[in-house]
């Protein structure tokens, strides 16, 4: 599995997202190399990425002489260009990359990326958009949204919910969301249990359906 390859990652495209991801791999301890047609951008990341270079990733020769076929993990992070978006994750698969994960700028294009093989499609403005829709008409503080609508939502303690101990409240069957974790002022998060009663100003991690999840948060002070 990904657990066994080692802590290298190919970047092509040095834009606002391959760049952030590259900083925050090197940040991490990884060996970044990073490539993108523009010389300008490449010189500018050159003291802070492992490698980079200068190429054009739609060009197999380019590729290889970076040294591609050496990386099990590679992300293509070309923006709105559609068609060298393709044709570089088309390449890599090529090459035999292991681990393509691949910025798709809408879910057609995202089909495409997955249909040609690659291995993860990533949906930043799409994803960020509605997570941004979600947060900005309901009344979590901050979630994450797994597969099949489920999520994992931050909001402040209900005010029907102080008080007693959480086994009492019936919040599961009332709302169909379990409360994880809570956390107190000025404390960390620490697991809830059937006996963890809640104060004012806590914030409670709560599990469950999206819908159930907003539904709880609506009744949040
Ligand atoms: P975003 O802001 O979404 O990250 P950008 O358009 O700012 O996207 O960045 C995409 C980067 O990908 C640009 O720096 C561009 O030069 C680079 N790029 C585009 N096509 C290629 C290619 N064929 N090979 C290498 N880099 C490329």
């Amino acid at each position: 599995g990904r657990r066994n390859l080692d802590k290298r990652a190919l970047v092509i495209g040095l834009g606002r997202f391959g760049s952030s991801l590259s900083l925050e791999l090197v940040e991490r301890g990884w060996e970044v190399l990073g490539v993108d047609t523009q010389p300008r951008l490449v010189q500018s990341y050159a003291e802070q990425l492992t490698h980079t270079v200068i190429a054009d990733a739609t060009d197999e020769e380019a590729l290889r002489q970076a040294g591609a076929h050496q990386f099990h993990r590679a992300v293509v992070a070309i923006g709105d260009r559609l068609e060298e978006s393709i044709l570089a994750t088309s390449l890599l698969v090529d090459i035999g990359v292991q681990d393509i994960w691949a910025k798709a700028m809408n879910r057609r294009h995202g089909r495409i990326l997955e249909q040609i093989g690659a291995h993860h499609v990533v949906l930043p403005e799409h994803d960020m958009g509605e997570r941004v829709a979600h947060l900005l008409s309901g009344r979590m503080l901050d979630y994450v949204e797994f597969e099949e609508g489920f999520s994992l939502g931050t909001t402040k303690a209900p005010r029907e919910l102080i008080g007693k101990p959480l086994g009492q409240t019936k919040v599961r069957q009332k709302y169909g969301v379990t409360v994880v974790s809570v956390k107190r002022r000025g404390k960390t998060f620490t697991y809830a249990t059937q006996e963890t009663q809640l104060h004012t100003g806590d914030v409670i991690v709560v599990a469950g359906r999206t819908d159930d999840v907003e539904r709880f948060a609506e009744s949040a002070p």
